[in-house]
């Protein structure tokens, strides 16, 4: 009999398993609930939405980041494809225009006549796929899984401890601001008008009056059954705040690399990401945060150059819902206690975009080769998204993890490699992804699955 496929969600996993398959003429069943139902961090109605940043993160193939991508593209990734077709400049990072990514892949997805979209929301995976002739499901719902989708998977799949904290940076109006007070400039690069940041730099005085003013503004209350367990690397810029009068310009308010007059450097900057090709909005790098709407208008315009600021959107905290892939999935993202049902992206406990995206192509490959009858085979820990599922599943205390190089087994370096202070680290990362990149090229080519 043919295989079909039910794949739920259509965000940044989804999109990509269910591509991935379609090309392997295998027919897909996509449900997907934001045009009946648009959950808070969403605002469009078009697949593979970006909520917050408009960044995937680095191209260089000599970073952790770099390395996924190339993975990605050896499995076709869509995600990657439309990316590029809807890049904007952001110096090392590949960050698009996210309503024209969107509406590209969306297009992709409804023009293949091997998937069909479904616009409904799924309470009962089991019982959806029986009613459309799916042997193998692909739940790829995401950090802010419906509550009846949720609910399901709390009873038959993870039992409690099934979410944590995650928060939205504001977006602001580039026509708002006084570009007098602010200037354009990539870290560790001249400043040039055609740099892809703009920086609002701040005295020490402005700093702390503004760090001050934060950790005073009325913030979000979680629900009363809701505990904060915040992501370390996504943290509001006001818990930041909490944590240390001087916690932000160590982090993203770093001013290293973005002076302007080297004379008189700045104490702290907020750094701006251009939202699209036009520059006509910027987002706050890092600037994610559980302050109510009108304390962020209050503490925000506090910032030199945003008197007179507008918002496109502000900034927000949401749930975020993932599962201890450890205790309740096999190594091929299938769960424990139903084999045909599999989980993709961030709900399996990565964390990004690109991380999300990936774990898609893992899950739509394991489930191809089900489909081919082919025995199960691990991805070497070497590549990055071999290293992503041996996080998952092996980490005691799941925590959401970004692809980084500390997942990687290192690269043992010679005495002269070591002994060169300078260039050790960057040494030492060419080479891990140059392994990377080789054993996960000979890994597929062995596979001879595609
Ligand atoms: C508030 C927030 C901000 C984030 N910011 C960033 C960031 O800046 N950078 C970054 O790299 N990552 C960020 N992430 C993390 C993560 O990378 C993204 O959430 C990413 O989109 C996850 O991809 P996904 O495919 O797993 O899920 P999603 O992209 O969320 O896709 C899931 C899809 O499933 C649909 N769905 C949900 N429930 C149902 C149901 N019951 N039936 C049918 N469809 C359903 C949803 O409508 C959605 O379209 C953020 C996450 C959150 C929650």
């Amino acid at each position: 009999m043919k295989s079909r496929v039910l794949v739920i969600g259509a965000g940044l996993a989804g999109v990509e398993a269910s591509n991935f398959l379609s090309q392997r003429n295998i027919e897909v069943v996509l449900i997907e609930c934001k045009r009946v139902k648009l959950n808070p961090a969403q605002k469009i109605n078009s697949f593979a939405e970006l909520v917050c940043t408009n960044s995937l993160k680095s191209k260089d193939p000599n970073s952790a980041h770099g390395l996924l991508k190339t993975e990605m593209k050896t499995l076709g990734s869509l995600v990657l494809a439309k990316a590029q077709e809807s890049s904007v400049p952001a110096g090392d990072a590949l960050a698009v225009d996210r309503d024209q990514f969107s509406k590209l892949i969306t297009e992709s997805i409804e023009d293949n006549n091997l998937i069909s979209v479904i616009n409904e929301e799924v309470s009962d995976p089991l019982a959806i796929a029986e009613k459309h002739s799916c042997q193998h499901i692909i739940i790829a719902t995401g950090p802010l899984t419906t509550d009846s989708l949720s609910a399901w998977i709390q009873a038959e799949v993870s039992g409690e401890d099934f979410y944590f904290y995650d928060a939205i940076a504001p977006v602001v109006d580039a026509d708002s601001l006084d570009l007098s007070k602010l200037y354009f400039k990539d870290r560790h690069k001249p400043v040039t008008e055609t740099a892809d940041y703009l920086n609002a730099p701040m005295t020490e005085d402005e700093y702390y009056r503004f760090v001050e003013a934060l950790v005073e503004a009325e913030k979000v209350k979680p629900k009363d059954f809701e505990e904060e367990k915040f992501f370390e690397a996504c943290l509001p810029i006001d818990l930041m705040a909490e944590r240390g009068k001087d916690t932000p310009r160590f982090s993203c308010m770093k001013p290293i690399g973005l002076e302007q007059d080297e004379e008189n450097p700045p104490f702290a900057v907020v750094q701006l990401r251009k939202e699209n090709l036009l520059g006509s909005s910027f987002n706050l790098v890092g600037f994610q945060t559980r302050l109510k709407y009108p304390e962020q208008l209050r503490v925000f315009r506090m910032i030199p150059g945003f008197e007179n600021a507008q918002f496109n959107h502000l900034g927000s905290v949401h749930r975020n819902s993932f599962l201890n892939a450890r205790k309740v999935l096999n190594w091929d993202m299938s769960t424990q206690k139903f084999p045909q049902i599999h989980f993709a992206g961030q709900i399996t406990g990565v964390e990004g975009y690109t991380e999300s995206a990936a774990s898609g192509l893992y899950v739509a490959y394991q489930v191809y080769k089900k489909i081919l009858d082919k025995t199960f085979s691990q991805f070497p820990v070497e590549s990055a998204l071999g290293a992503l599922v041996n996080y998952i599943m092996t980490n005691n205390r799941p925590a959401p993890s970004n692809i980084n190089f500390g997942l990687i087994p290192p690269v043992a370096l010679s005495k002269e490699q070591r002994r060169d202070r300078r260039n050790r680290k960057k040494v030492k990362k060419r080479l891990a992804s140059e392994r990377g990149q080789k054993i996960f090229r000979e890994f597929i080519q062995n596979e001879g699955i595609i």
